[in-house]
């Protein structure tokens, strides 16, 4: 079967671009969280083939060739994602779009930047730095995350995606997005979305279950007249947390908040780490001197009132400057496990609350990273953990649940769908599960686009595991967790 696949890849995409080694298969068996290898009864991680397209023609030969066979495909920027929504659970064809890389038109008077799908972020930003331009949101991955992949990402939701850089002040992933141009599961390619009856938002947060973005058009603007980075130390978390509420108000180009735990796994890692217990870095930006001044002014006094110290301005460059390494202290684990969830701003701090009781009742350390969203904050607990005590690790993952759940009993929602979270599918969707459910069924009716995740959580043998029994198994494997699995 893999000879006969190999020789038809070939034919349609010349030998270069396709890789059926089984070393270069392992790489795209992953994304960025490890998965215990015994999950492997369940999933089908591995691909039967990798190939990377680099151009169109060839994405719409491949989708056709794969729908006529029925051969699932699943498309991957640089699977920095942590949902298992990167790479196959039936094996298949794992689409590398790397080679899809470039910009293909910037145009000013419209305010808009069109690209390859599998260009990086950084790229974009670097490219239209030097006109004076900018996007309005990206991922804190830019330099490692195709812009396929952050649009195609779950996040929020359907019509929505990701939150990144930029987000609490210009919103969601898909309010930077102006269009796409669309290879279908059938081949068929709409090189406007915005000119069908399909809308680039049935697209933005889909896990790449509906079709492959091949372009997307981007909104871009000047480089704010005014842009400056801002950090402060907070003796009591509790009390930054409260004012991340009021600062929130002001609409921040980015905020970023480490706690004191956070820190020490930075010292751990050897990393070089401000003297501080807790810290909260701040952006402004804007072209409005006189509103500039005055939200410095209006930031000062509420980082007064809950005891904030401001850090000099090297520190709060160098903050800002290693926003994209939030995962640098990972080595001290050698892992990090953590949940990522979504809560209102206003239920913030009562999150962190739960989450630091979580880890008093496990004997864990729970670290906090959070981003402030539009009208929410991301928060990122994490733990340090070792995929090598492989029980250990496995029953850890039982704590993603329970931040999970947090989440939603405080109004929020797990961040991220892809295969993993796919349990929380209705809550993360909302309404809009029922329109992915349905635009499924019509795009991809041989169910053959990155299958069994997003609306739902397949295993290998394509049978969709209840919500239940992913909450006993979970429940079971949490006994262990402190008593040191
Ligand atoms: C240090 C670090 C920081 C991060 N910061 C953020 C952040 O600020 N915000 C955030 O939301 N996430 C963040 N992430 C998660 C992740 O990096 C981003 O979502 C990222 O942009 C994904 O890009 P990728 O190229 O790796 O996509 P992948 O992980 O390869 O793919 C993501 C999903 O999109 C689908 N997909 C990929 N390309 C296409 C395509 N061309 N067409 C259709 N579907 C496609 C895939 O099938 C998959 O379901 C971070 C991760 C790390 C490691």
């Amino acid at each position: 079967m893999n000879k006969a696949l190999e020789q038809q890849l070939v034919e349609l995409l010349g030998p270069d671009s396709v890789s059926m080694t089984d070393i270069e298969r392992r790489l795209y068996a992953h994304d960025m969280a490890p998965v215990p290898k015994i999950l492997g009864l369940v999933w089908k991680f591995m691909p039967d083939a990798v190939v990377r397209p680099s151009s169109v023609k060839q994405l719409q030969q491949l989708m056709k060739f794969a729908h006529e066979n029925s051969i699932p495909v699943v498309p991957r920027g640089r699977s920095t994602t942590m949902m298992g929504g990167a790479y196959p659970i039936y094996g298949g064809i794992s689409i590398d779009m790397t080679a899809r890389r470039g910009i293909i038109e910037l145009d000013e008077s419209a305010g808009t930047i069109k690209v390859k799908a599998g260009t990086y972020w950084e790229a974009v930003l670097k490219f239209l730095e030097k006109r004076g331009l900018t996007l309005y949101c990206y991922p804190t991955s830019a330099p490692s995350s195709t812009i396929g992949g952050w649009i195609g990402n779950g996040g929020v939701g359907l019509g929505k995606g990701g939150l990144g850089i930029g987000s609490s002040k210009y919103g969601y992933a898909a309010d930077t997005v102006v269009d796409l141009g669309v290879v279908l599961p059938t081949g068929e390619y709409l090189e406007s979305i915005e000119a069908t009856e399909l809308k680039a938002e049935d697209f933005i947060g889909s896990d790449g279950v509906l079709g492959i973005m091949d372009t997307i058009t981007l909104k871009i603007h000047k480089l704010p007249a005014r842009q400056e980075p801002f950090c402060y130390d907070f003796k009591d978390f509790d009390k930054l947390c409260s004012a991340v509420a009021e600062i929130a108000l002001l609409k921040p180009f980015f905020l970023l908040i480490e706690d004191k735990v956070m820190l020490d796994f930075k010292k751990l890692a050897k990393l070089h780490v401000p003297m501080a217990q807790n810290l909260l870095t701040v952006i402004l930006a804007g072209d409005d001197e006189a509103q500039f001044k005055l939200d410095i002014q209006t930031m000062g006094k509420i980082i007064s009132a809950y005891g904030g110290q401001e850090l000099s301005k090297e520190i709060a460059k160098e903050e800002w400057q290693g926003r994209y390494y939030a995962m640098r202290h990972k080595s001290a684990g050698p892992n990090l496990l953590g949940g990522e969830f979504c809560v209102p701003t206003s239920n913030f701090k009562e999150s962190i609350r739960r989450v630091k009781k979580l880890g008093v009742a496990k004997n864990i350390q729970i670290a906090i990273h959070g981003t402030l969203g539009v009208n929410e904050v991301l928060v990122m607990p994490q733990v340090l953990s070792d995929e090598r005590k492989k029980f250990r690790y496995l029953t850890m993952m039982s704590l993603v649940k329970e931040l999970n759940d947090l989440s939603i009993k405080l109004g929020g929602i797990p961040y991220g769908v892809g295969l993993f979270n796919a349990f929380y599918a209705k809550e993360i969707h909302g309404a809009k599960l029922a329109e992915l459910i349905r635009l499924k069924k019509s795009l991809d009716p041989r169910n053959i686009m990155n299958p069994g995740k997003a609306t739902h959580c397949s295993t290998r043998f394509r049978i969709t595991l209840p919500k239940f029994a992913y909450g006993m198994g979970m429940r079971g494997l949490g006994l262990f967790v402190k008593h040191g699995g």
